[in-house]
């Protein structure tokens, strides 16, 4: 394994460490209260090329690797959880979708606005009773001819106001069960697709999360992705590769955390010296160190896999169950050796912690990662 970075790859590392710092810092908080959607500052990310970063330049995108993409998503989490996770939607799960199943007329008309930023794009797989059992779909998409009626509510739904295209799922026929389900492309603005209210979350308070309400709402044919009956694996296939980027989220979480942690620890002196020096401190950031080091490993990994052309089946469910706990577990810590301080929001460990828990539950919770991994050793 050598996860040693070429120089582009640190070049890129460097623009999204300065461009974290720089731009995405100095209002973090404010967005984080006001549960603000960071538009400038995504609109600086597509001028970066951030938001299409694996997408081939032919339609607009940066035609980077995944470790590439994985690095830029640590560098931004480590500061902004909620501005990496509209960056994570709209490569790995909207542009990769449109890029790899698409048709040529699809990706002409919607996928290098997505990859340019012109527009960003939502993701729309889970419901108020279809969360973890995603076969359970209820919203409907039937077919009438040259166009499907869809009908039904999606919830949890990121950049649910702020998409200009929408990839929805649902099911055509009950019957076939899972392979009766299909996936559509829905622009903002269709007859009948309604945005529901924002919801009020605990973390990633800058990220703009909503349900969708579809009532008769008619799409084209030609949006459909792949043949009838190909949304299911469509869905999984491209969570599949999401989770390698939440999973760098989660690790961009961790690592921040314990950056944080390490330079108070430095500064904040008690018993007539740096807590730093006392070992109770000393031993928790050498844990978190060894615990970021493992899940970076575990990333890295994932993304060489699926740049390789590998399975990253299992690997990014590896990685995302690894990093994610590690993301809570260290941003706790970094609270703890705060002190008091850690509980105020001016020194933004307390919002990395809140920001940690949401990488255990979204683009499967930890214990569908589990499923995943178990099956393959078991099977
Ligand atoms: C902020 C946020 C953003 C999101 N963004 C999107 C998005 O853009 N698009 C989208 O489609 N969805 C999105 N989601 C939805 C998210 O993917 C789901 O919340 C998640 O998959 C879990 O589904 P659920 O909430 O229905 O929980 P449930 O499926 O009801 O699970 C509840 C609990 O039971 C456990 N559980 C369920 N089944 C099993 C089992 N078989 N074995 C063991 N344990 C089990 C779960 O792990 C969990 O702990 C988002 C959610 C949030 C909170």
């Amino acid at each position: 394994m050598d996860f040693s970075l070429t120089e582009e790859q640190k070049l890129i590392q460097q623009a999204a460490r300065d461009f974290a710092q720089n731009e995405l810092l100095p209002g973090v908080i404010d967005r984080d209260e006001k549960q603000e959607f960071p538009k400038q500052e995504v609109q600086k990310m597509a001028e970066l090329g951030f938001l299409g970063m694996m997408v081939d330049p032919k339609y607009g995108g940066s035609g980077l690797d995944t470790l590439s993409y994985v690095l830029v998503m640590e560098e931004l989490s480590k500061v902004d959880a909620s501005s990496s996770v509209i960056v994570s939607v709209n490569n790995s799960l909207v542009c990769w979708g449109l890029e790899n199943f698409g048709t040529e007329e699809q990706k002409e008309k919607y996928l290098t606005r997505l990859a340019t930023g012109e527009i960003i794009g939502a993701f729309c797989l889970s419901e108020p009773e279809a969360g973890s059992d995603a076969t359970s779909q209820k919203t409907t998409a039937i077919d009438k001819g040259d166009h499907y009626v869809l009908n039904g509510t999606k919830n949890w739904i990121t950049n649910g106001g702020t998409a200009g295209v929408y990839l929805v799922i649902a099911q055509t026929d009950k019957e076939k069960k899972h392979r009766g389900i299909n996936a559509l492309i829905v622009e903002k603005g269709t007859p009948g697709f309604e945005i529901g209210p924002k919801e009020n979350k605990l973390g990633i308070r800058g990220s703009d999360t909503h349900s969708l309400i579809f009532n008769d709402v008619k799409v084209p044919k030609e949006n459909r992705i792949g043949d009838d009956g190909f949304g299911f694996k469509f869905a999984m296939k491209t969570l599949s590769g999401g989770r390698i980027g939440i999973a760098a989220q989660a690790l961009g979480i961790a690592a921040g955390a314990y950056e944080l942690a390490l330079k108070y620890s430095k500064e904040r002196k008690a018993f007539g010296t740096e807590i730093s020096n006392h070992q109770a401190i000393a031993f928790k950031l050498a844990d978190m160190h060894t615990s970021i080091q493992a899940a970076r490993l575990l990333v890295y990994q994932a993304a060489k896999d699926k740049d390789n052309g590998s399975n990253y089946d299992v690997s990014g469910a590896m990685a995302k169950l690894y990093a994610s706990k590690v993301a809570m577990e260290t941003a706790i810590e970094a609270v703890q050796i705060h002190g008091g301080n850690g509980f105020v929001k001016d020194y933004h460990v307390e919002r990395l912690m809140r920001d940690a828990k949401i990488t255990q539950i979204y683009e499967g919770t930890s214990e569908i990662q589990k499923i995943v991994i178990s099956r393959s050793i078991l099977k």
